[in-house]
């Protein structure tokens, strides 16, 4: 980890980010492709995700399982910038989140997170700072959920450790 110390912990947490939603979707399915909402402070944030019923503890618990799995495998981030319209032709509106990026944004920055397997864990255009690879992010802790069942919602704050 001495090596990582030289990412700041707002990367670091946002990176996170990025990992857990790709946990999320392989665990809750197609249902919660969609973020809502993004939080980071220092160590901790939160994503919000839709999601159609509350999922079960067994769940979160597999999500934060996968999520360290993807930390400890260091998966490769990469980072593209290419035309919006390139963009959208080749992964489709999977790259999007339910805040829109204004349509006179004509470049869009592309995050993958590459699994193991040279398929992709998660994607997003995304202009934030990232960290080259997964394993810097540390040991992700989901705390206790929060479902919002009016809003189809489910929010998940999570801490970044050391
Ligand atoms: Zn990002």
């Amino acid at each position: 980890m001495s090596e990582c110390l030289n990412f700041p912990d707002e990367v670091r947490t946002h990176t996170a980010l990025h990992i857990i939603k790709g946990a999320v979707v392989k665990v809750l399915g197609e249902g919660s492709l969609w973020t809502a909402s993004t939080y980071v402070s220092g160590k901790h944030g939160r994503l919000t995700v839709t999601c159609q019923s509350k999922p079960s503890d067994d769940e979160i618990k597999r999500i934060e399982a996968l999520a360290n799995a993807k930390v400890e495998e260091d998966l490769t981030i990469e980072r593209i910038v290419i035309p919006r319209e390139e963009a959208e032709k080749t992964y489709g509106q999977i790259i999007y989140d339910l805040f829109p990026i204004p349509q006179e944004v004509r470049e869009l920055t592309i995050v993958i997170v590459k699994d193991r397997d040279g398929s992709i864990w998660n994607i997003n255009a995304c202009n934030k700072e990232h960290l080259p690879s997964s394993k810097c992010v540390g040991k992700i802790a989901l705390e206790k959920p929060r479902f919002r069942a009016s809003k189809k919602l489910l929010e998940l704050p999570f801490n970044i450790e050391p």
